[in-house]
C-alpha cells in the first residue's frame, strides 16, 4: 500500500460509517458480518487506516461483542451522548454508560442533532467534555448549510462552530480530537462537495488549530470530511493533503461499499 501524507504525519486514516437510526440489532449483526468478509478480504490491506462504526444505541452492545468475540479491527462509538454524567436525564445515554461499552469514540454536534433537536453550540461544547470525562474521543462536527456557502460564509461560520465546540479544552484533548467537516448542504443529499473544498475548509480548521494551540497539537487532529461519501469519490478526498479520514453516511450502510472506502487507496491505484 501506498504511503499518503497524513501517514507520514502519523495521522491514521479514519474511516468512520455512521448508520444512524437505520440497522436493529438483527441487521446490525448481518452487516457487521458482510462488513468482516469484506474486509479480510485476502487480497487487499486495510491494515492502516482504523474503521469505526456508530450504530444506534440499541445495537452497540451486539456489534460490540461481535468485534471482540472475533477480533475484528474496528471499534465502535456512540452517535451522540448526554452531557450530563448519569441521572434523570430520561431517554439520554451518559458518556459512562457508552465507555462501559467499550466504545472509543462519540460523535457531537452532528448536524442532525443540531437542526432537529436544536444544539446549541454550547450544549455541543459540554458534550465534547463530557466525552473526555469517559476517555472517549469525541468526533466534533462542524458544517454550514447551503445559504452560509451561497452567502462566502462558510470558512467563518465553521470556524466559529469549531472553536465553540472546543472551548475550555486543554492541549492534551485537543491533540487527540477529532473534527468532522460536513457541509449540511452535502449531507444525505448526494451533493458532494469538491475534494478542493473539503481541503480549504480542513486547512482551515488546521491553522485554526495552529492558532489556537500549536503545531504540535493541531499536527496530531484528525480532521475528516462528511457528505456523499462514496467508494467512487473517497479516494480523491482521502488524497487531500489535510484530509486524515471521513464520516460516511449513507454509503456506511452497504457492506462493498463501505468496505471500498475503507480501501480507497486500492481504488486509486488498481
Ligand atoms: C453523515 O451522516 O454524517 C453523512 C455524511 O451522511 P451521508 O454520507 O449519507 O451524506
Amino acid at each position: 500500500m501506498s504511503t499518503s501524507p497524513n501517514t507520514i504525519l502519523d495521522r491514521t486514516p479514519l474511516i468512520a460509517g455512521n448508520w444512524k437510526m437505520n440497522m436493529d440489532h438483527v441487521q446490525g449483526t448481518g452487516l457487521l458480518q458482510q462488513l468482516a468478509v469484506c474486509l479480510t478480504d485476502a487480497e487487499h490491506d486495510y491494515g492502516s487506516v482504523e474503521v469505526a462504526l456508530f450504530p444506534p444505541f440499541t445495537t452497540l452492545s451486539v456489534v460490540r461483542s461481535l468485534i471482540q468475540d472475533d477480533g475484528l479491527n474496528l471499534v465502535c462509538g456512540g452517535q451522540d451522548l448526554s452531557q450530563f454524567d448519569g441521572g434523570a436525564y430520561t431517554g439520554d445515554i451518559s458518556g459512562q454508560l457508552l465507555a462501559r461499552l467499550g466504545c472509543k469514540y462519540a460523535l457531537v454536534g452532528h448536524s442532525e442533532r443540531r437542526t432537529i433537536h436544536g444544539e446549541t453550540d454550547e450544549t455541543v461544547n459540554a458534550k465534547a467534555k463530557a466525552a473526555y470525562r469517559h476517555s472517549l474521543t469525541p468526533v466534533l462536527c462542524v458544517g454550514e448549510g447551503l445559504d452560509i456557502r451561497q452567502a462566502g460564509r462558510h470558512v467563518q461560520h465553521t470556524l466559529t462552530q469549531l472553536r465553540s465546540g472546543i472551548e475550555g479544552l486543554n492541549s492534551d484533548q485537543a491533540a487527540t480530537l477529532v473534527v468532522a467537516y460536513e457541509p449540511v448542504w452535502a449531507i444525505g443529499t448526494g451533493e458532494v462537495a469538491g475534494p478542493e473544498d473539503a481541503q480549504e475548509m480542513c486547512h482551515a480548521i488546521r491553522a485554526e488549530l495552529t492558532r489556537l494551540f500549536d503545531t504540535d497539537v493541531s499536527a496530531q487532529v484528525r480532521l475528516l470530511y462528511g457528505g456523499s461519501v462514496k467508494a467512487s469519490n473517497a479516494a480523491a478526498i482521502m488524497h487531500q493533503t489535510d484530509v486524515d479520514g471521513v464520516l460516511v453516511g449513507g454509503a456506511s450502510l452497504d457492506a462493498t461499499e463501505f468496505a471500498n472506502i475503507a480501501g480507497y487507496e486500492r481504488q486509486a491505484t488498481p
